[in-house]
């Protein structure tokens, strides 16, 4: 085994490595030479083969010597990791001890131990972080433990296979590491449900081969089909694995025969192109279920997975799914961040790789003004282990929130009434506040109080997590109607009071029903409460209602200005929210400044990203640095134009027109009717009798831009008009 394993390894890496691969090899040996396994082969025979794995896998010579000594250091008599790194150097040294568990503390009570898991975790996550191939190390040594677990007894099964579906599985799917995760939650399944596990796998034996049959057809069709297309394609039928089945029909309380996707028909093809063009041809030729069709190619999942997914019907009416991915994204679903090891040599322009650095290059770019660098440090581990992080509770045993949850969010995820009854939080012993992130690793502590009578409003600002939104919300609308009511109707005060409106002047039958209407309310009181409990934004419903007011307020004014002639008719004296035009929902007072990139005009739809420490900046949602900020969707925030936005925004329009006396004249009277102030004007003649004027004017809103370019085509003169 050793002599194949280092030819191998020679083969990939040339003799220079193989001497260091060699010499690990023999360390192991030595170290390992009194131990055996629980099937009484000797113990070396295991770094070996988890060190095969790392090979096969299209890992990295250190990587793949590490799993050599993966073991040495806690199962070795007297072995530091100082012995490692004078052997075999820094980086090997770092890998073995990412994967090394603490030193065993004393005497061991079931306290202790649990604890000891949890720092075990920690310091395994921690090390993961600092070096993403310690996963890859540590999950290769974890399958191959489960592959032989047959000759271990029945308790160490249960433990190890408990918590590979806990903790490993879990990881290996936040890698993106699908063959490895399936295998890991399959074989746990077969120790700690073993009934279970047989019955399904005999119905699922039967019924994948009659579905395998059902559906040859089809795939000899689709191959025929391809070809006719140029696509050069492999076509299988893939299995499930047999716990995702289980837990679908767990889920969905249903038997395997009612899993249509039971079976899948996998394309995999050369190019991205290609995936495209063979889903044509599949839709083409069979009908697509509604709701089915998957586009992971354009959005892939947060753990790298793309491909195409859909669902069709054969003639027969038998649905069946069809993914198309590329060799390369095939690898990807399968091997996930190792796959970038694999394809490091000979890879094409776009791989995950550099799609990967290019990633957080951005997110680099966007943390560039993080003072505290601990923070920074935490936020790109955080992004680069997803959108999920793990935290452990005290019992070491892991919850994954969404990125951005507090201790809130956990509290209501472990249960409804530690989340009501919820005092304060401690995060790694700390007492924190209760809209504090949460971090990977930390061990989140929850004390409840019985005199908290329940959930606070200001919650539902803090947690990030719709379900625990749901709970809060719950609570109050249940609890007390009559609070709600009162508590909306103050909302909406303190709202308009906030924007400086009037309720008197907007509360008006003729403007809420209209808002009642809208949202199925059928009371004010309904309308209040809801409101109250935080279904419906205080803030939404005044715009609602402004918006209405104003649409009175314009026919009021241009009748005005039809009687008076007067121009001063359409300044309308209402209070400015911000100096900008622009608020931000729920912190109207928060500085806002416009991109340089797209200068935003009134009405023209706008969101919000919060920088670090320069306030909000304001993009025109069809801004192409828009879908960059994204990225990062908690800081996107959203704005409103203030409906009495009365800023100057500069805006320049061209104008073409016969060049003769007059015209000038005639373009100007427009824009003094409309009372627009010109801050700039020039005009120069073109050969054929025309001229180009361009105009930079003052403009309220983007609707009153269009106004002025409309009216001025009305001219005869005019040719065009268009803004710049
Ligand atoms: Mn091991």
């Amino acid at each position: 085994m050793e002599e194949r394993l280092i030819a191998k390894f020679a083969e990939r890496f040339g003799a220079e490595q193989a001497e260091k691969m060699s010499e690990a090899v023999s360390f192991a040996s030595r170290v390992h030479c009194n131990q055996k396994r629980d099937d009484g082969t000797p113990f070396v025979s295991h770094p070996l083969t988890v060190s095969s794995y790392l090979l096969d896998m299209g890992m990295d010579a250190p990587t793949v010597i590490a799993g050599v000594l993966h073991d040495t250091v806690e199962d070795g008599d007297n072995v530091q990791i100082t012995d490692i790194e004078k052997m075999f150097g820094k980086e090997v040294a770092f890998l073995v001890d990412g994967v090394t568990k603490l030193t065993k503390s004393g005497k061991q009570t079931y306290i202790t131990k649990k604890q000891e898991q949890t720092e075990n975790l920690r310091k395994l996550f921690l090390a993961i972080a600092e070096d993403v191939r310690v996963v890859i190390i540590k999950l290769a040594d974890r399958l191959h433990n489960m592959r032989t677990l047959d000759v271990c007894s029945p308790q160490k099964q249960a433990k190890k296979a408990k918590e590979t579906l806990e903790v490993y599985a879990p990881l290996a799917h936040r890698f993106g590491m699908g063959a490895i995760r399936s295998e890991l939650e399959d074989l746990s399944f077969r120790y700690l449900m073993p009934e279970e596990y047989a019955s399904i796998k005999a119905q699922v034996d039967v019924q994948q081969k009659e579905r395998l049959e059902l559906l040859s057809s089809a795939m000899e069709q689709m191959k025929t089909l391809l070809k006719e297309a140029n696509i050069e394609g492999s076509i299988s039928g893939r299995p499930k694995h047999l716990y995702s089945s289980y837990r679908k029909m767990q889920r969905n309380n249903c038997t395997l025969h009612e899993l249509y996707d039971l079976i899948a028909i996998r394309i995999i093809v050369d190019t991205v192109t290609d995936c495209y063009a063979a889903l044509g041809v599949i839709h083409a030729t069979w009908k697509p279920l509604p709701g089915r069709f998957k586009d992971y190619i354009a959005m892939p999942k947060p753990n790298l997975y793309r491909s195409l997914h859909t669902t069709v019907m054969d003639a027969r009416g038998i649905p069946f799914e069809v993914q198309i991915r590329t060799k390369e994204m095939h690898a990807t679903a399968e091997y996930g961040i190792a796959a970038h090891w694999m394809y490091k040599e000979g890879r094409k322009s776009m791989t995950e790789l550099d799609r990967k650095t290019s990633w957080l290059r951005q997110v680099l770019e966007a943390e560039e003004t993080t003072e505290d660098s601990k923070e920074f440090v935490d936020n790109i581990l955080k992004d680069f282990l997803g959108e999920y992080v793990f935290v452990l509770t005290p019992k070491g045993e892991i919850i994954d929130l969404p990125v951005g949850s507090t201790p809130l969010d956990f509290a209501y995820r472990i249960h409804t009434n530690i989340g009501h009854h919820c005092q304060h939080a401690r995060v790694n012993g700390n007492v924190v506040r209760l809209d504090y992130k949460l971090k990977t690793n930390d061990v989140v502590e929850i004390i409840t109080s019985n005199s908290q009578a329940g959930p606070s409003r200001d919650w539902l600002a803090i947690v990030k997590t719709q379900s625990a939104k749901n709970k809060i919300r719950q609570w109050f609308k249940h609890e007390n109607r009559e609070e709600n009511i009162q508590r909306g109707r103050e909302m909406l005060e303190e709202t308009a009071k906030r924007h400086a409106q009037s309720l008197a002047i907007l509360m008006k039958p003729e403007y809420y029903n209209e808002v009642l209407k809208r949202h199925n309310f059928t009371s004010l009181d309904d309308l209040y409460s809801s409101i109250g409990f935080g279904g419906i934004s205080a803030g939404q419903v005044l715009h609602k209602l402004i918006d209405l007011h104003r649409k009175d307020e314009r026919l009021d004014a241009m009748q005005k200005k039809l009687g008076e002639a007067g121009s001063e008719a359409l300044k309308r004296p209402l209070h400015r929210a911000n100096p900008k035009g622009v608020y931000v929902l729920g912190d109207p007072g928060m500085a806002v400044f416009f991109g340089n990139c797209c200068n935003p005009l009134p009405g023209d739809p706008i969101i919000g990203y919060v920088t670090r420490g320069r306030g909000v900046s304001v993009h025109r949602t069809d801004c192409k640095n828009v879908q960059t900020l994204m990225q990062e969707e908690d800081r996107i925030i959203e704005v409103e134009w203030a409906v009495d936005a009365r800023t100057d925004f500069s805006a320049t329009i061209r104008v073409f027109i016969e060049d003769q006396p007059g015209s000038l004249l005639e373009v100007s009277k427009v824009l003094l009717g409309l009372n627009v102030n010109m801050t700039d004007l020039s005009s120069r003649s073109t050969d054929d009798g025309y001229a180009a004027m361009e105009i930079t004017c003052t403009v309220a809103s983007s609707e009153q831009l269009s106004t002025i370019i409309s009216n001025l085509k009305k001219l005869r003169q005019v040719v065009d008009v268009f803004r710049v």
